[in-house]
This record gives C-alpha cells, sequence and structure tokens, in this order.
C-alpha cells in the first residue's frame, strides 16, 4: 500500500462517494503533480486493456499498448524480483486466509489515458503515479491489482516496487490493508478514523518495497545516511499522514528496513512473526520494548554506509 502522499482531490473523493463502495489497499505511489481527471466514456476495462499476458502464475499484464518485448522484460524482472523476496524470507508460506495468488498488472497507454479511464474502472483516485489495490484477500474471487500506465518511451514506473506490496501482503501482512497498522485514510478503502496509535507499518511495508526494488544501491537513501536525520525508534512511527513525507517515508524506510536486515535479522523475525499473524498490539508492544536500544549502532552503521558509498561511484537510483 501505501500512499506517498496526502495528494487525494477531494473532486475524486466526492465522485468515489458517489460511485460503489470497493474496498481495498491502495498504493498511490510516486504522486505526480498532474491533476485528477474523470472520465467520461463508459469503455470497459477489458474493451480498452485487451492485452493480456500471463507471465507465470502469479503475475498477469493486461495492457492497453505493451510490445511483446515490453511485456518480456517485465516479465523477467518481476521474476527476479520475487525470486529476491522467496530468498530472502525463506520461501514462506501465504498467511492465512489469503487468496491473493496472482497480481494482475493494468498498464494505460498513456497518463492521460489512465486520468482518463482508471477511476471508473478500478475505482480509485489517479492524481497519482500508480496503485497497488490488494483488495479483501480473505474474500472469494478478489483479485489483488496493480494499476499504472506507460510514460513517454513506453517505461512503467515503479512496478518492482509494487509488486512487493504484493508479495509482501500475501507473505508478511495478515489481512487487507485497513487491517495493519498506518495512519492513511484515503480513498479506495477509506480505512476509519480514528488510525490507530503507531508504531505503524509503513517503515516497514515501503522500506521493504524500496530494498527489494533497490537492493544495496539506493543511493538516493545512501545520500541521506550523510545527514544522520533520523533516529530508528523514530522512524518505527513513520506514518503516511503524521510523521510523513517523501524522504522520511521512502528513503528512511529503506535503511531502517535495510539496517534491520542486516543488523538484527533475529529481532526482524521475531516481528514477523506476529505481523504473519495478524498480532498487531504484539508488534507494537515489541517494536515499544525496543525502544532506543539500537538507536547508536544503527547511527553507526549509518556513518560505515555513507563512508562506504563516498569510496564509490554509482548510478543514482530512481524515486519511489
Ligand atoms: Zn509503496
Amino acid at each position: 500500500m501505501y500512499l506517498s502522499k496526502t495528494a487525494v482531490l477531494s473532486a475524486a473523493l466526492l465522485w468515489l462517494n458517489a460511485a460503489p463502495v470497493v474496498a481495498g489497499t491502495a498504493a498511490a505511489d510516486a504522486v505526480t503533480a498532474e491533476p485528477a481527471t474523470t472520465g467520461t466514456s463508459s469503455t470497459s476495462v477489458s474493451a480498452l486493456l485487451t492485452q493480456v499476458h500471463q507471465c507465470s502464475a502469479t503475475l498477469q499484464l493486461r495492457s492497453a499498448a505493451l510490445t511483446d518485448s515490453q511485456e518480456s522484460q517485465i516479465c523477467q524482472q518481476l521474476s527476479e524480483v520475487e525470486q529476491r523476496f522467496q530468498h530472502i524470507f525463506e520461501n514462506p508460506s501465504p498467511v492465512s486466509y489469503d487468496g491473493n495468488h496472482m497480481l494482475r498488472a493494468n498498464i494505460y497507454a498513456s497518463q492521460p489515458q489512465y486520468a482518463a479511464y482508471a477511476g471508473q474502472h478500478f475505482l480509485m483516485p489517479t492524481n497519482n503515479g500508480g496503485m497497488y489495490l490488494e483488495g479483501l484477500p480473505h474474500q472469494a474471487g478478489n483479485q489483488a491489482e496493480f494499476v499504472a500506465y506507460q510514460h513517454a518511451g513506453g517505461a512503467v514506473w515503479n512496478l518492482a516496487h509494487e509488486y512487493v506490496h504484493y508479495l509482501d501482503g500475501r507473505f508478511n501482512l495478515f489481512g487487507d490493508f485497513c487491517a495493519n497498522l498506518h495512519d492513511s485514510h484515503a480513498a479506495p478503502e477509506n480505512c476509519p478514523r480514528p488510525a490507530p496509535q503507531s508504531p505503524y507499518l509503513v517503515w516497514w511495508t515501503e522500506g521493504m518495497a524500496e530494498y527489494l526494488a533497490h537492493g544495496d544501491n539506493n543511493q538516493a537513501a545512501i545520500k541521506l545516511a550523510k545527514e544522520a536525520g533520523f533516529a530508528l525508534s523514530a522512524l518505527f512511527h513513520t506514518g503516511y499522514e503524521s510523521n510523513s513525507g517523501s524522504d522520511r517515508i521512502y528513503r528512511w524506510g529503506y535503511l531502517a528496513v535495510r539496517y534491520m536486515f542486516e543488523k538484527q535479522r533475529n529481532k526482524l523475525d521475531q516481528m514477523l512473526q506476529f505481523t504473519r499473524n495478524g498480532d498487531y498490539p504484539r508488534y507494537q508492544a515489541l517494536v515499544l520494548s525496543w525502544g532506543s536500544s539500537m538507536d547508536e549502532d544503527f547511527a553507526l552503521w549509518l556513518q560505515q554506509l555513507a563512508t562506504a558509498s563516498s569510496a564509490t561511484t554509482k548510478p543514482t537510483a530512481t524515486s519511489p
């Protein structure tokens, strides 16, 4: 999931309020400055996204204009992400009651086409760069959807990041988006207010999606490591609406998750036992029990990461 910014426009909300309610997990990552518009045509999604390509048992592409070569590239890229995920979590089993066996990636031909049609097709805001819709994974017939568009030149942004959200939701986080810990109330889920109190899981969901998408090569995040801007104990309280911001959510989230993988794997595994079972109160108690005990080591690790990266030159990673 998975909102990067609280940029949902009131016009989109009003429109959604008039539409049938659909619950799901929304990932409005990489919000752009483009205005939201609502299409007036009633063209169905299957009439517009006519090309269906099955990458694997776990991934289907549905698009308006992907070429054969682009389809192959996307399948290959996401297959590698899935293998990394399976490897790092040691071939986990799906969480109980999760029926999201396959992700369908819906790719519009352009941003204008996305803005005109995605709202009516998926009942979601389109003032963003793409959304992951987990839906209600315990319900029969639920279909997990990623919705995005091709940029000039044909590329689809954020695919790896969003695919990790799908895998994380299926293997690490029990329940649907509203069941997990965050403070987003945005459409299409409109999770109820008030939100649970922090610590949330935003640092984990967004940071892990970045970590699996970029691996060790995330120069934008490593550049921030030099600033030592946050204590680890503070990052556990990152939200979408409070204690938020793109750098904090994505880049500091990446740093927190990478540190936990590299230096605190036992603690991470203990935490995942709780999130996989939906025992979110115990997750929160565990994180609070850690307190500031890892802050000093995290600060030291950040310094080492920054120093090591100064000694090498790598291409700059793209933003989420
Ligand atoms: Zn995300």
